[in-house]
């Protein structure tokens, strides 16, 4: 059960060799989508030089028009994993279909249920079957109830290795792309011993915010962030509007350094 009830102390759920819910904030950074090998290199160049942890990257991307770039596929995973073996940073994808869940648990270290699979409920069974770390994101209009019992299905098919994320709903604000929900991360630490972290860039959708609401995430309470980065945003296959550029994430973890760095 992934209630405090059952368990008071923090769990810490390892990505690799990086844990995530234990003292240090973990900042895993990368592109939203996996685009080339050149891209995906030197972004995980830059961002395992200003001191990410792990690498994210998306191969399969549930995108809201058939007509976008849908992700480069298994190709894409074996980028990740090539990235992986030059920076030492383990990786997370989403894993969009049970019958994706081989080939990601072969090239990827973290498994992401994106937020439109958050109740899935085939899918979270079947990657509670794997034992691999799951980063579990927080359906775009699911209450917080909802996102603990889609946890607890991943948690009693056998996984307790289960990283939750706030990552932004929807609510009548048009301003920014989603709200995130900052009470959200207070409120589950709370009530669940699983580790949380924010997704500030789907959060909001705007790059000149994932920084202060980064900032917000750890001042409450979060074991870190996901957050999309990309050295050339203009020229992105997704999301380019929301990611950092090289400059904006050497800032980000310029601003994070007495949460990073906490003993
Ligand atoms: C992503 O991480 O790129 C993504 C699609 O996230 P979400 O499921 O939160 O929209
Ligand atoms: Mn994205």
């Amino acid at each position: 059960m992934v209630s405090r009830e059952v368990q008071a102390h923090n769990s810490v759920v390892r990505i690799g060799n990086v844990p995530v819910g234990g003292d240090k904030f973990a900042v895993i950074a990368g592109p939203c989508s996996v685009e080339s090998e050149q891209q995906l290199m030197s972004v995980a160049d830059v961002v395992k030089g200003h001191g990410a942890v792990a690498l994210r990257g998306g191969a399969y991307k549930p995108r809201t028009s058939p007509y976008d770039f849908q992700g480069m596929g298994v190709e894409g995973l074996k980028l990740l994993k090539q990235a992986s073996e030059a920076t030492g940073m383990p990786t997370v994808s989403e894993v969009m279909e049970v019958g994706q869940v081989d080939s990601l648990c072969e090239y990827i270290d973290c498994l992401q249920i994106g937020a439109r699979n958050m109740q899935n409920y085939g899918l979270l069974k079947a990657v509670g079957e794997t034992g691999k770390p799951i980063l579990l994101k927080r359906g775009l209009s699911a209450t917080i109830e909802e996102l603990l019992l889609a946890a607890e299905y991943i948690y009693d098919a056998g996984n307790p290795n289960i990283i939750l994320c706030e990552r932004g709903i929807r609510t009548f604000e048009t301003a920014t792309r989603n709200t995130l929900d900052l009470n959200a991360v207070a409120y589950i630490k709370q009530r669940s011993h699983l580790p949380v972290v924010v997704d500030p860039s789907h959060g909001t959708g705007v790059r000149e915010l994932v920084i202060p609401l980064s900032r917000a995430a750890a001042a409450v309470g979060a074991d870190g962030i996901i957050v999309e980065s990309h050295l050339n945003p203009a020229e992105a296959l997704s999301d380019g509007h929301q990611a950092l550029t090289g400059e904006m994430f050497a800032q980000l973890m310029q601003e994070l350094k007495p949460f990073v760095e906490a003993a």
